[in-house]
C-alpha cells in the first residue's frame, strides 16, 4: 500500500483503494475503507494479529502465546468520523 501526494492539485491514489458495505457503528456511515492494523515492531511480520484468549504475560513482561489460535484483523476506517471497525478474519 502507498501513498502519493502532490504539492498542488488533488490528492492522487496509487493503489486501488478497497471500499467495503461495511457500515460504521458508531456514525453509520456506509462505504468504509478497508485496511489493516500495522506492527513496525522488530522481527514483526508488519501486521497485528487478534490472538484467542485473555492476555497472559511471561516472566519478561511479554504476552504468552504459544499454542493459540491467531487470525488477521481487518480494520475498516470511516472516512466520516475516522473510527475503525476491527474483524478477525482468516487464521494466520
Ligand atoms: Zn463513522
Amino acid at each position: 500500500m502507498q501513498f502519493e501526494y502532490r504539492a498542488h492539485g488533488p490528492v492522487r491514489r496509487t493503489y486501488n483503494r478497497p471500499v467495503s458495505e461495511v457500515k460504521c457503528t458508531y456514525c453509520g456511515t456506509i462505504g468504509i475503507e478497508q485496511g489493516f492494523v500495522e506492527d513496525s515492531g522488530d522481527g514483526s511480520r508488519g501486521y497485528a494479529r487478534w490472538i484467542a484468549g485473555p492476555l497472559e504475560r511471561g516472566l519478561l513482561g511479554g504476552a504468552k502465546r504459544m499454542g493459540r489460535p491467531r487470525r488477521q484483523i481487518d480494520a475498516y476506517r470511516c472516512p466520516n468520523c475516522g473510527h475503525l471497525e476491527l474483524f478477525a478474519t482468516q487464521p494466520v
